[in-house]
């Protein structure tokens, strides 16, 4: 009951600003299917099926119970973890990197990509945000008072951005650029003379590239993508998120990294150090033993969802879709059959069979025209999924 005395509490007004949740409005379909008394088969949330390898469980189990790993953690991570990352960037990306100054331990990425508009961006800057992308960089001009100029991601550029299609007075005003290969959600992998472009770029205007690369370890090539810091020049305006969460499939244990450019690094630790208390002390420690692993311990992974990939490659070609054939990530991009929007044919889906795959647009304005599919089941039960989408909804 309102009392005349009571003034309606004062929120933020950037919250007015915070587009619905991507997956609120497929959560909504999902509801009406099962109420339906559908079966509802997620292929929509990028998590994977598998699990954390028992020995890192065992790990934690063990680092647990032990009373000094129950403290307050140092905020920029312990040594160790400093050293490991370090020596891992050394072996899969052969990249020299200061521990300490120049790696950072993080909350999962997505903690650090939320972060560094506080420790990057004034009110007014612009953030250049690839678009479809990772939706939490679009965030960053909501929470730091600045606009985003999308910069599109196209099938006719296989997905790369073209620098010369931004306009000079945008790259004057922008001051950090996010950029994800493997691309979630298109799947695509950017080579070594793309990121020398895009260094070269952010050179000429000053700009800070974040590249996210939560992915550098689930690739289906015989060539490792490279890392942004492999370019010529990227120590100077480049860092780099990375995770364990899909490298070894953790992601709710919430570890991840930056690397890089030591100003920018140092920037977001500041930060950081005034928001968070690190991470618990027993995940760090079993951080440390993953990535001292060979980069052979992934191969079982890797041929896993290449395995997957061809598999849903087959059946949707053979059914006549149109499919992207990405060499990393566990995505699958595909084009919406005619007579659909993303959001359409998603809707469709889901009431015919069930299945939830991702809406395209959902991504960004420009993903319009696609849908993603996790490869996120076993082959053969995937391979029947995705064989009840084409059946449903035949391509001519
Ligand atoms: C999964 C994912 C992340 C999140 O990684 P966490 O380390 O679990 O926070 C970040 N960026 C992209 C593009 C992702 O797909």
């Amino acid at each position: 009951m309102a009392d005349a005395d009571t003034k309606t509490l004062k929120l933020a007004k950037r919250l007015d600003d915070i587009p619905p949740y991507l997956f609120q409005r497929i959560d909504d379909m999902k509801a009406a299917a099962k109420a339906k008394g559908i079966e509802v088969i997620s292929l929509g949330i990028g998590d994977p099926d598998l699990p954390t390898p028992d020995e890192f469980v065992e790990e934690l189990h063990k680092y647990a119970q032990m009373n000094a790993m129950q403290k307050y953690p140092a905020y920029k991570g312990i040594p160790e973890l400093h050293k490991a990352i370090a020596d891992f960037y050394h072996r899969r990306f052969g990249i020299d990197l200061n521990p300490g100054s120049e790696t950072l331990a993080l909350i999962g990425s997505k903690e650090g990509i939320a972060n560094l508009g506080l420790a990057v961006l004034d009110p007014g800057d612009i953030v250049l945000v690839p678009d479809p992308g990772y939706p939490v960089y679009a965030m960053l001009s909501v929470f730091n008072s600045c606009d985003k100029h999308f910069v599109p991601l196209l099938r006719e550029n296989d997905f790369l951005i073209d620098f010369s299609a931004i306009p000079d007075e945008v790259c004057e005003r922008a001051k950090l650029l996010f950029m994800n290969y493997p691309n979630n959600p298109t799947s695509a992998v950017a080579p070594l003379e793309f990121f020398d472009e895009a260094v070269a770029w952010a050179k000429k205007w000053g700009v800070v590239i974040a590249h996210d690369n939560p992915y550098s370890q689930i690739y289906q090539s015989d060539d490792p993508p490279p890392s942004i810091l492999n370019a010529k020049g990227a120590m100077d305006v480049a860092i780099e998120f990375n995770t364990l969460s899909k490298t070894f499939n953790m992601t709710g244990w919430r570890i991840g990294m930056a690397v890089g450019n030591p100003e920018v690094i140092q920037a977001l630790g500041r930060v950081k150090s005034n928001i968070d208390s690190g991470v618990f002390l027993p995940i760090q420690h079993v951080a440390v033993k993953a990535l001292g692993k060979p980069l052979s311990y992934c191969d079982g992974l890797r041929s896993e969802y290449a395995d997957r990939r061809k598999a849903v490659e087959e059946v949707l070609e053979t059914g006549g879709y149109e499919v992207y054939h990405g060499k990393g990530t566990f995505y699958t991009w595909v084009r919406v059959p005619e007579g659909y929007t993303s959001f359409e044919f998603v809707s469709a889906v889901i009431n015919e069979t069930g299945i939830v795959v991702g809406p395209g647009s959902g991504w960004g304005p420009s993903g319009e025209g696609f849908f993603r599919i996790c490869l996120t089941r076993p082959t053969a039960e995937l391979r029947g999924l995705v064989q009840k989408i084409v059946d449903k909804f035949p391509v001519k």
